[in-house]
């Protein structure tokens, strides 16, 4: 394999950059660049040790730089790596990469040392996917699902479920093929109940996932309300900015106003939007009709009602039209004092109910825990093993397919051979989610979602 190279670091001016050189030449090739100072031999040095040194281009100084020797199997890729400290100078870590590239390494595709890593077995494709979600997580909850599905603890469960497929083909291939011998029958009822062992592993890997998703990728949220309940109030407030006007005349917010908001562990994409109403208005009935499409697109519904005045034939209308949506039911201005009838009607339709004053910028812990709620965000959420993206929930419901075509097969007294495919299908689905049996396109495609220089 060739010996690649890249800019680690991001592709900004800071304090330092890292430049990655990994393969078979990486300590040829950056004594060709790096001169260290003293008598140290860059292919003689111990791994994990580093020297201070010079990086010339062609003989032209360029920085002074510490290098880092990492041997194999012992690094990143599994290969022989040296990786070059410069300060962190976009044109001069450029320099150096380029210097670095003439004397006969290639340029490092994205996610290629992460690939490399995973092609000399030191993670499996799980874990691998993995660091992609630690690099581009933006929150504490984030980082520790990511962190969870690196430790392994997912792979370890998967593993455990393939190797009992595993188990139960040897032994269902065993009982048909030698016959003679003399191997113990398979029992369909000891089959079945292995095999629901095995359907409950899985489903547990998939239980968390909706959440976990959530928390990596946010919710699309949309504020809905009649005009003058309090509806950019409430935005503006779980922006911490002033993005929507606010004033007391109906029909002030006539376009949609969006924002990512965090709200607890999860990311709101909040739009703000017209007041749903009839009007004459040409252009805030154009903002209406878009207030009402973004209900049915939106996760998330948070309809606000002014808690201090009766519900309107307005609010009944708006009650119509989020029916199935997840919605959580706000009602503002309790600062004013809250009519008893008003959450006594809305609790017929809604069953998260919350009061708030966005005003005075309070109860919004309420809206919060009702939101986690919706979604399913608990401890478990962070904690439990889980599988991290649409590849790996598709390898386990592909599985738990045929596990659980496999499960009635045996119920309805359907033989041990035709059953035999169905297991060693679920395998092969488990196998490709690990990556130990899975195509070139796929790893591709895992690996292309990476930046250059991971
Ligand atoms: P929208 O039309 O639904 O977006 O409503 P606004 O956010 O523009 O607010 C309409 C009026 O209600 C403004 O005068 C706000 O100051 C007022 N308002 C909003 N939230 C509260 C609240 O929690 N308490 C009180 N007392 N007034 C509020």
């Amino acid at each position: 394999m060739s010996t690649i190279a890249a800019v680690s670091t991001p592709d900004a001016t800071g304090g330092i950059a890292v430049i990655r050189i990994s393969g078979d030449d990486a300590f040829k090739i950056a004594e060709k660049v790096f001169v260290p100072v003293g008598n140290k031999i860059i292919s003689q040095m111990n791994g994990y040790t580093c020297c201070y040194g010079i990086a010339y281009d062609d003989g032209e100084r360029l920085d002074d730089c510490i290098l880092t020797v990492f041997r194999k199997p012992h690094s990143y890729t599994g290969e022989d790596v040296a990786e070059i400290s410069c300060h962190g100078g976009i044109y001069v870590t450029k320099r150096i990469l380029r210097a670095i590239l003439k004397n006969g390494a290639d340029n490092a595709q994205p996610g290629e040392f992460t690939k490399r890593a995973y092609l000399n077995g030191k993670l499996d494709l799980t874990q691998a996917e993995a660091v992609m979600d630690i690099i581009s997580a933006k929150g504490e909850r984030e980082l520790r699902i990511a962190e969870n599905l690196r430790e392994g603890a997912s792979f370890r469960k998967i593993k455990k479920c393939s190797d009992n497929l595993i188990r139960i083909l040897g032994s269902l291939s065993a009982w048909a093929d030698y016959p003679e011998e003399d191997i113990p029958e398979v029992n369909p009822v000891n089959l079945c109940r292995e095999l629901r062992d095995v359907r409950n592993d899985l489903s547990s890997l998939i239980e968390h996932y909706d959440s976990g998703r959530i928390i990596r990728e946010g919710v699309s949220a949309v504020i809905i309300g009649k005009p003058n309940v309090g509806k950019s109030t409430l935005f503006n407030c779980l922006s911490g900015c002033q993005r929507s006007i606010v004033t007391n005349i109906p029909g002030t917010t006539r376009d949609v106003v969006e924002e990512s908001v965090r709200i607890g562990d999860i990311v709101l994409r909040l739009s703000d939007t017209a007041g749903i109403r009839q009007t004459s208005d040409v252009i805030e009935e154009i903002g209406v009709n878009i207030a009402e499409k973004l209900i049915y697109s939106s996760e998330l519904v948070i309809a606000v009602f002014d808690g201090s005045s009766p519900l309107t034939q307005e609010d009944m209308e708006l009650l119509e039209k989020i029916n199935h949506k997840n919605t959580v039911a706000v009602i503002n201005k309790n600062d004013m004092g809250i009519l008893p009838q008003i959450p006594e009607e809305l609790s017929k339709f809604i069953p998260h109910i919350v009061f708030l004053s966005a005003m005075e910028n309070n109860g919004i812990d309420t809206l919060r825990i009702a939101i986690e709620d919706i979604f399913h965000i608990n401890e478990n959420t962070f904690s439990a093993p889980s599988v991290a993206n649409e590849r790996q929930k598709k390898c386990i419901d592909s599985a738990l397919i045929c596990v659980e075509s496999t499960i009635s097969a045996l119920e309805n007294g359907e033989l041990l051979d035709a059953v035999n495919v169905l297991i060693d299908e679920a395998e092969q689905y488990l196998l490709s989610l690990t990556g130990e049996k899975v195509t070139d396109a796929v790893v591709d495609e895992v690996f292309s979602r990476f930046c250059v220089g991971k």
